[in-house]
């Protein structure tokens, strides 16, 4: 159940309603709007008595959620989820893009990539510090020297760091440098790591895993929505598919199906569903065209020696014209870059 509290419900009427719903034997989660509160109640209960609540002060109204993903879904929060990132917001009119180095190398490659992905209009600077590579004998990543690398570039240059966290043990550390924090492919239903972002009060970009369908997807971030975390951003970057032209295959489907379904901001990452520099620039225009509300995109000046990633690379030339390209195809279907 949603119970949506009018504009004018006063506090009191507010913590009434949530003792209402805890009285009832359901978890209250409290969704602060911009311009209205919002009450879930979740729980497994099929029956729920709701005798009264439509009546009770300051309720504007109380709407059944069909939808297994309940605080995600379009029917918890019809108007989109706006997620704040120093310089800009993600989820709105405007087409964001992250973009940098698959793996943070040094600081003088990370600095050359921020410049230069700023300059053409990015949002954030991406970039792994640690790595989930399918083998260990590949480079893990600079691990904490990465992170203090992130940060003290992205406060130089301007930008929002976005870096990977892998595990439980390291959201204090990385969220001490990041200001968002990546749950990779691998990890999207690793469960305890979700439920400990919920407690963080930083964004969190969840990945879709390549086996996922997007149910289990938004389940995912219902982890992170239930432990009080709204700023969750989704990104598509491909799914494992008997294709294997491409390193994965994007599904634009699933980023037009998202828009419907969910109130939170969908984003692609072309670079990793591509698997080769020429695929990127074509699936990050149709990305856009399909209704992303933003792109992760992976840069370095010297792709071919670029320790991870390389060949799904661009050069920052490369990067600049695609910003270019893509304002085109922004302004064609109503948005802004
Ligand atoms: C990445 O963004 O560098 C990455 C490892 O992505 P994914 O988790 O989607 O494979
Ligand atoms: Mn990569």
């Amino acid at each position: 159940m949603i119970i949506v509290m009018g504009t004018s419900a006063t506090e009191e009427q507010i913590q009434a309603m949530v003792d209402k719903v805890e009285g009832a034997g359901l978890e209250a989660v409290l969704l602060r709007g911009e311009k209205r509160n919002v009450i879930a109640a979740i729980g497994d209960k099929r029956e729920v008595h709701t005798d009264g609540w439509l009546a009770a002060p300051g309720v504007d109204r109380v709407i059944p959620i069909l939808s297994p993903y309940k605080l995600a879904s379009r029917e918890a929060s019809p108007g989109a989820t706006p997620v704040r990132l120093d310089g800009g917001v993600v989820g709105q009119n405007k087409v964001q893009v992250i973009a940098g180095p698959c793996a943070v190398e040094g600081l003088d490659q990370t600095l050359d990539i921020a410049e230069a992905v700023k300059a053409a209009g990015a949002v954030g600077l991406r970039g792994g510090a640690y790595k989930p590579r399918t083998s260990p004998h590949s480079f893990q990543g600079l691990e904490e020297e990465g992170l203090k690398i992130l940060h003290e570039v992205g406060r130089h240059v301007g930008l929002a760091i976005v870096t990977e966290v892998l595990a439980v043990d390291q959201v204090d550390l990385v969220a001490r440098y990041a200001d968002v924090l990546q749950v990779g492919a691998r990890n999207m239903q690793n469960f305890v790591l979700l439920k400990a972002l919920g407690k963080l009060d930083k964004p969190v970009l969840l990945k879709r895993g390549i086996s996922a369908t997007v149910d289990e997807l938004l389940l995912a971030a219902e982890y992170v929505l239930k432990g009080g975390n709204s700023q969750v951003i989704l990104c598509c970057r491909g799914i494992r598919t008997f294709e294997d032209h491409t390193r994965f295959t994007l599904s634009l489907g699933a980023v037009a199906y998202l828009k419907q379904v969910t109130h939170l901001p969908v984003i692609v990452d072309p670079s990793h569903a591509a698997g080769q520099r020429s695929l990127v620039p074509p699936l990050a225009k149709a990305a856009v065209a399909a209704g992303a509300d933003g792109l992760l995109v992976e840069v370095h000046p010297e792709p071919d020696k670029a320790l991870v990633d390389g060949h799904q690379t661009l050069t920052c030339e490369q990067f600049s014209q695609l910003m270019g390209e893509l304002r085109t195809v922004a302004e064609a279907v109503g948005r802004t870059m």
